[in-house]
């Protein structure tokens, strides 16, 4: 995890269309496509929980949590 970081990106499935928006206007390049499964993946090893996704995201599908 990114030291320092407060708060973390959540992406609910249901309401995310995979458009990758998200992905390509990450500052850190982690939010990806997992080939696998098709679905929108976020390495919190090197996310630092800038807001950034959620404020982009035309679905709404990403909400920040508090870190626990
Ligand atoms: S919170 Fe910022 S760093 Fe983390 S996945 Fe979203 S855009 Fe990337
Ligand atoms: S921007 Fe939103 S809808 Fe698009 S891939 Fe990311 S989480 Fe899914």
């Amino acid at each position: 995890m990114v030291e320092g970081r407060t708060q973390k990106p959540l992406i609910e499935e249901t309401k995310c269309n995979r458009c990758r928006v998200c992905g390509l206007l990450c500052p850190d390049l982690c939010i990806t496509r997992d080939e696998g499964t098709g679905r929108i993946v976020i390495d919190y090893d090197y996310c630092k929980g800038c807001g950034i996704c959620p404020a982009v995201c035309p679905k709404g599908a990403i909400t920040m949590v508090l870190e626990k």
